[in-house]
């Protein structure tokens, strides 16, 4: 028993011993298989790792390339910046020297198109007559009066508007002027035909402008004209201001005025403070042969206003210094002297021109109906400075060697506005009405012998004869 009970329980032993045996290596194979599946995810990381390490040289490679490469950029930038400046500078001079030279070609052709137009500007004027005549007809007006007195005797051609016709005693008398105004021209019309002689003093010519006429047949309104309706006088001066203006960029222009009146040959200075002091022309000392009259004021004029105030004080002394305005002005030449004178800044060049604007004394005859005393001397005076007056642009239009300058005070002092390349214009004012129609013949026969006188070769002068005294004419 006790032998079968140890065999048992040594079989038992054995067979727990088996069991623990195989409990043993079960254990170890599974922790055997567990190593070997972590051993694997390591190497399998490892192997991600190693060709990650594979890949991510290259890249550094490339980075340290890009960084050198840098580096040296950076070091190199100053040298290439400088360099760049330079040239760019150098190309910046050569393009303005190019500006530059253009600029100056573009000067020298703007300056001979400037002289090739004076001389086109002068050629034409020449061509046209150095002195031109116009007449302009006043419409009738309520003074005139009614009935047959008052009626026009004047009639124009319609094909031609240089021509008029004056019935005077039952015959019709045509004339030839240069141009003729009818009544309804107006002050702009007037005026476009006398705005290049009016420019041309900017070029420094001088310039006479006369209206000439009997009493109350439009002069002063040509001239001055109303304040709704301007005339010459303050056109002309507008215009320079707007062309002056328009010049500024290369030009510096002053542009003065005076006011004077001859009156019985007596010259004064309507803007000075002693409008009755009788005022001399004289030559100038510098022997230039210019001549100058001293003490004339000259006020600079740059706007509209200062006109206005010009001409107001002028009114103003002319008024003082007679009874009665309207009487002394038609006996006395009215005379506003526009001086422009230039710098071009460019070149220093330096113009001066003069436009004299000149509202002449009535030129009816006052002499024959047997005036006397002051009234005669007066009627006087203006005979003898009318005829001064055609005989000097008798003279100069024949281009006779001696002209009359010094035979009245207005030929004397206008004498340098009249001669050489100066343009001169006559208005001739007329009125229509029949009963003026011996006043206005009168006019018109001054006006068209003005005018007809030949631009000729000097040879021919001996056949023309010499201009009839203003007695001769009436
Ligand atoms: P003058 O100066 O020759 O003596 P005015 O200029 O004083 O003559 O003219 C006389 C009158 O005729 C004025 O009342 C003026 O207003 C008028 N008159 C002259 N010309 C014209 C015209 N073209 N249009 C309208 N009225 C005019
Ligand atoms: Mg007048």
């Amino acid at each position: 028993l006790y032998e079968a009970e140890l065999e048992r329980a040594h079989g038992q032993m054995l067979e727990e011993m088996q069991a623990m045996e195989d409990e043993k290596n079960r254990a170890i194979e599974e922790a055997f298989s567990r190593a070997q599946v972590e051993m694997r995810a390591v190497h399998e990381n490892l192997a991600g790792v190693r060709t990650n390490l594979l890949t991510l040289q290259p890249a550094l490679r490339t980075l340290t390339n890009d960084y050198n490469s840098l580096k040296r950029q950076v070091r190199d930038f100053p040298l290439l910046l400088q360099e760049t400046l330079r040239s760019a500078r150098s190309e910046i001079g050569q393009a303005i020297e190019e500006v530059n030279s253009a600029n100056r070609e573009l000067l020298r052709k703007y300056r001979r198109e400037l002289q090739l137009r004076k001389k086109c500007h002068n050629e034409l004027v020449r061509l046209k007559g150095n002195i031109r005549v116009f007449g302009r007809v006043r419409p009738i007006t309520k003074e005139d009066g009614v009935g047959a007195e008052a009626a026009s005797a004047v009639t124009f051609d319609a094909d031609d508007d240089a021509v008029l016709h004056l019935s005077h005693k039952g015959k019709q008398v045509s004339f030839e002027l240069d141009k003729v105004f009818p009544p309804k021209a107006t002050q702009e019309d007037v005026f476009r035909e006398v705005q290049a002689l009016v420019t041309s003093c900017i070029d420094g010519y001088n310039v006479c402008i006369f209206a000439y006429g009997q009493t109350g047949a439009g002069k002063t309104y040509t001239m001055e004209g109303t304040a709704a309706n301007p005339g010459i006088n303050q056109r002309a001066l507008r215009l320079l201001f707007a062309e002056v203006r328009g010049k500024a960029a290369d030009w510096d222009y002053a542009i003065s005025v005076s006011v004077a009146e001859i009156y019985n040959e007596a010259l004064r200075d309507l803007l000075g403070k002693e409008p009755q002091e009788k005022l001399e022309i004289k030559l100038c000392p510098d022997g230039s042969r210019q001549l100058y009259v001293p003490g004339l004021t000259e006020f600079r004029v740059q706007s509209v206003e200062d006109i206005n105030k010009v001409f107001e004080l002028g009114h103003v002394n002319r008024a003082t210094e007679c009874t009665n305005l309207n009487e002394r002005s038609s006996r006395s030449h009215a005379l506003l002297i526009v001086t422009v004178r230039g710098l071009d800044r460019s070149t220093g060049l330096r113009t001066a021109g003069k436009l004299n604007l000149v509202d002449l004394a009535g030129s009816e005859r006052v002499g024959r109906s047997g005036a006397e005393g002051s009234r005669l001397r007066e009627a006087q005076h203006i005979n003898k400075s009318l005829s001064a007056l055609g005989d000097v642009i008798y003279a100069l239009r024949s281009r006779q060697g001696h002209v009359p300058f010094r035979n009245s005070k207005l030929t004397y002092l206008l004498q340098d506005s009249l001669s050489g390349d100066s343009k001169t214009l006559m208005m001739v004012q007329v009125s229509p009405a029949e009963k003026n129609s011996s006043e206005t013949l009168c006019s018109l026969k001054f006006a068209e012998r003005v005018r007809s006188v030949e631009l000729g070769p000097v040879s021919r002068k001996a056949e023309l004869g010499s201009w009839p005294s203003q007695e001769q004419l009436e």
